[in-house]
């Protein structure tokens, strides 16, 4: 994946950033809360074959696809990592989210864990988030007040829900989404530190000594 980012000179890269938690923790939403406050943000747009829930839009929310032509795309390379979830297909596109890093801007992922771990070997860089509900029953009762699954495929995401939470240690950061506005603040101050970090600015020094 490094080597198709395409670099422009004088241009930054954008930081990938995964954000990974158990279904009904808040990802969706802090995503939405995190792209509204600060727009130069870009989501990555992923490929499903899961069906569209009421207000999804294809395109915006995911590209929502059959399996033949998820296995196709696959199969043409055109997907950088992808999961199974609780019997659907999930991927991320590979040339957008190539495209917006070398453009410098930052895209957001909201990726299941081994998708994570995928992103983490194809671009090492990348800045990842484990987000965690403040207790299981709330995450219980997030997953039944969103209404969007039948209680069988509720049970599902809850029972896989556990194992998740014990892979919270192969991230860099890890956040209680408890209070929605303070989550997102704290996943934009994660962003900002992330941007002055060393490895980042590196030679940035040098330019000031020029000057
Ligand atoms: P995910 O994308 O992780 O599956 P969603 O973003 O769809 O989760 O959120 C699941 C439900 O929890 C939604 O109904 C959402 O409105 C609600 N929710 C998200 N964050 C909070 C929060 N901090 N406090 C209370 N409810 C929340
Ligand atoms: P949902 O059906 O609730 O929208 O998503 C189910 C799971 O799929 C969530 O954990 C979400 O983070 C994950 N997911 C969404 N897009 C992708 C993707 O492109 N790749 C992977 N690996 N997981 C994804």
């Amino acid at each position: 994946m490094i080597q198709e980012i395409q670099d422009k000179p004088g241009q930054q890269r954008g930081l990938a950033i995964c954000v990974s938690g158990p279904s009904g923790v808040g990802k969706g939403t802090i995503i939405r809360s995190v792209l509204a406050r600060r727009p130069s943000i870009r989501h990555s747009v992923s490929i499903t074959t899961r069906r569209p829930r009421p207000g999804e839009k294809n395109g915006i929310d995911y590209y929502f696809v059959d399996h033949p032509t998820f296995e196709r795309m696959i199969a043409d390379d055109e997907i950088l990592e992808h999961d199974c979830y609780c019997d659907q297909y999930y991927g991320t596109p590979r040339k957008p989210l190539a495209e917006a890093i070398g453009s410098g801007l930052d895209v957001i992922l909201d990726i299941t864990v081994p998708g994570s771990l995928s992103i983490m070997q194809k671009i090492p860089e990348c800045v990842t988030i484990f987000l965690l509900p403040p207790s299981f029953s709330e995450l219980e009762n997030r997953l039944l007040k969103r209404g969007t699954e039948t209680d069988d495929i509720v049970r599902k995401r809850l029972e896989k829900a556990r194992h998740e939470v014990t892979m919270a240690d192969r991230f860099q950061y890890l956040v209680v989404n408890d209070d929605l506005a303070e989550t997102a603040q704290r996943i934009l101050a994660i962003i900002d530190a992330e941007h002055c970090r060393y490895p980042y600015q590196a030679g940035i020094e040098q330019v000031v000594l020029a000057r």
